[in-house]
Formats: structure tokens, sequence, C-alpha cells
């Protein structure tokens, strides 16, 4: 699979990942390389990825327990410690090799850490491939609150190698299809129209659409690399997601969802608002419903949750002057930003979720 040239750096697939790799760290400009791993990539993908590197440079593992609840800034202080610890200077270089929380933490790591060293993004999960390796965002949770505290600053690289897929359980992996059905919504229709049937999917039909998706992604934040217009496009489904997702995450007594389970609710939900607002027709929203549904099933929500979502609304990021801002859909295939909607209609967008 051909490089694919994004914001001043590249992202690599499969075999030339292992090159280009050792090709810089054989140039004698790193004093060290630190591997920031989580328990599960440590175990699952480090043995593998070491196995593969050959360079004089000396290497260091920093690892952290895996999963979200540890996507934080106590966490992010470990690992600035164990830098420090292990002699991380200028010339350090990170690789982050993981999923979406373990390179949006190492991105923030090694952005901040003596004002900033160079890194490079190993995702290991399928939606860290499509999503979030991509564009330079990183950051921590504050709280139960999503990604409010980060730095947009691009990596030296994004070396994708789908061979890591091999151990992610299947969650996992269809956490990651939320974001690939997200880029097609809002960017491409015939991409979407791929994952009408997915029941015959090969491994070599995964790996295309993988490539795609981080094509639409790249495209959307080259335009946009700020964030001040076109790239909210990316944030389709996750005003409610997160929300979502953070309310679950707050309340240890209900069941919490994958970041993609949320977003693939918020999807629907956002969905519906484009409908109510003539931006898509009934049979588009009947069709995405459908689609989404049939890969991830419906999450009941009572009125009081309904309630404690909306509320959570008023901490989205993305939020101007204190209005929540959405991005809806204006046909499949193409958004309009800066949009907003009512919380009866946010209430009607959940009573048709139901049914
Ligand atoms: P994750 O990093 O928690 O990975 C999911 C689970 O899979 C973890 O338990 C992890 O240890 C394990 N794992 C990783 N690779 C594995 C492998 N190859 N085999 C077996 N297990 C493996 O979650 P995620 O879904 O990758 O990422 C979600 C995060 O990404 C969220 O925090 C979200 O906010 C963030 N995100 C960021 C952006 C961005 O632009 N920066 C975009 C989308 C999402």
């Amino acid at each position: 699979m051909q490089t694919i040239i994004a914001n001043g750096y590249s992202v690599f697939f499969n075999e030339f990942i292992y090159i280009y790799l050792n090709s810089i760290l054989d140039k004698d400009v790193y004093s060290k390389l630190f591997i920031v791993v989580d328990s599960k990539t440590s175990e699952y993908c480090l043995p593998n990825f070491i196995a593969n590197l050959a360079t004089e440079v000396p290497i260091e593992i920093v690892e952290f327990e895996s999963g979200e609840q540890f996507k934080n800034i106590e966490t992010c202080f470990e690992i600035w410690s164990a830098f420090t610890d292990l002699g991380a200077d200028r010339k350090s270089i990170v690789i982050n090799l993981g999923g979406g929380v373990v390179t949006d933490l190492g991105g923030f790591v090694a952005s901040t850490f003596k004002r900033g060293i160079e890194y490079i993004n190993v995702p290991t999960t399928l939606l860290s491939m499509v999503d979030a390796s991509i564009g330079g965002k990183n950051g921590v949770d504050l709280g139960s609150l999503k990604n409010q505290i980060g730095t947009i600053t691009n990596p030296n690289a994004v070396l994708i190698d789908t061979n890591f897929l091999t151990t992610l359980p299947q969650n996992e992996m269809r956490s990651g299809l939320a974001e690939m059905l997200k880029h097609g919504l809002i960017q491409d229709k015939s991409y979407w129209d791929k994952f009408k049937n997915l029941s015959n999917l090969t491994t070599d039909d995964l790996d295309t659409l993988i490539y795609e998706s981080v094509q639409i992604k790249n495209n959307v934040v080259s335009q946009d690399p700020t964030e001040n217009g076109i790239r909210k496009a990316l944030n389709f489904g996750h005003t409610l997601g997160h929300a979502i997702e953070s309310y679950l995450l707050e309340n240890t007594e209900k069941n919490t969802l994958l970041h993609g389970e949320a977003i693939a609710v918020g999807m629907i939900l956002e969905s519906y608002i484009s409908m109510e607002k003539s931006l898509i027709s009934k049979e588009e929203y009947a069709e995405i419903k459908a689609v989404i549904s049939e890969i991830f099933g419906f999450v009941e929500f009572s009125q009081n949750d309904i309630d404690e979502i909306i509320k959570l609304l008023i901490h989205d990021k993305k939020n101007e002057f204190g209005k929540v801002q959405f991005v809806l859909l204006n046909g499949i295939g193409d958004i309009k930003i800066n949009e907003s909607a009512s919380n009866e209609l946010i209430f009607k967008a959940f009573e048709d979720y139901k049914v």
C-alpha cells in the first residue's frame, strides 16, 4: 500500500514500516528510544515490534495500565517522571505503540516533555489506525470529561501494521468500524455504501478499507489542521457520543461503552436531528439507522439517563460562546458544521432511537 503524505509527516503501511523506522534510527540523530505501551500492547504487540527493530539506539519501555480510565494527567505524570529517571533528553524519540489511549496520551506526553520531543505513532487497534493516530490531536481526560487537556502536535510519522489486529477482540474491532462508517457518512457516499454488506469481508478488503479511511481522515485534516472549519466534520456523532461515553464512565453502576460504540449511538441520534432539519431524507435516515444498528445493536437509555446526558453537553469542547455545536449530515457524504439543536429535538432523537 502506497505511503500517504499528511501535513508534515507520512503514514506508512505494513511492509514499509520497519524499513522506514530502521532507516531513521540508523542516522545517529536519536539519543534514546522510548516505547510507550499499555499493559495489553506490551503483551500482544511489543515482542513482535521489537523483533523487527534493527538499531543500536538504546531502547527503554514505559508501560501503563490499559484502559480509558488511565488516560489522565496522573498517568502522564508517571510517564514524564519515568522519562526523567531513564535519562530522556531533547534528542530522545518516543514511539507510542497501542490503541487510541496510548497514541493520545503518549502524543501529549511527548509534545509537552521538555517543551516537546519527537514522536511516532504505531497504532494497534482498528480505531487508532483509521482515526486516533492520524491528525496530531492528542490529550487526556479530565475526570470523566473526555479529551479536555491536550495539544495538536503532529507525529513524525504514523506506522500502520494491520497484522496487529489479529489479537484485537471483536468488540474493539467493532468500535473501530464506527469511525470508518463516520468517514463515509461525512465525506464519501461510495465508501459508506461498502459497509451495507460486510458479511463477505476478507483481510485484503479490510486493509483496503483501512487505507481509504486514513485517506479520508487525512484529506479532512490537511484542509484544516487546527479545526477552524471543515475538520469539525470529524466530530459528527461525537457531540452526543462523547456525552453518552462520559455519562456511562461517570456512573460506575452502568455498563460503559467503548468509544466507537458510543459514537455509533451518537451518529444515529445526530442523523435523526439532520433529518428533522430537512438535511437528509427519511430514507437516508432509515438506511443509516439500519446499517449502524445491524452492527452495534441498541443501547437502552432511561428518561433520567437522557436528562443527565443532555446536561453534560455543556462541557463539550466544541462549544463556542456557551452554545452546544453539532455537525449534521447534509445528505450522505456531506456535512453542515456549527449547527444547533434544541433539547426538545434531542429528546425526540432519543425517543426515535428507542423504537
Ligand atoms: P484503547 O487504546 O483503550 O484500546 C482498546 C483495548 O485494546 C485496550 O484494552 C488495549 O490495551 C487493547 N489493545 C490495543 N491493541 C491491541 C492488540 N493489537 N491486541 C489486543 N489488544 C489490544 O482504545 P481505542 O479504541 O484504540 O481508542 C480510543 C481512544 O482514542 C479514546 O480515548 C478516544 O478519545 C481516542 N480517539 C482519539 C482521536 C484523535 O483524533 N486523537 C480520534 C478518535 C478517538
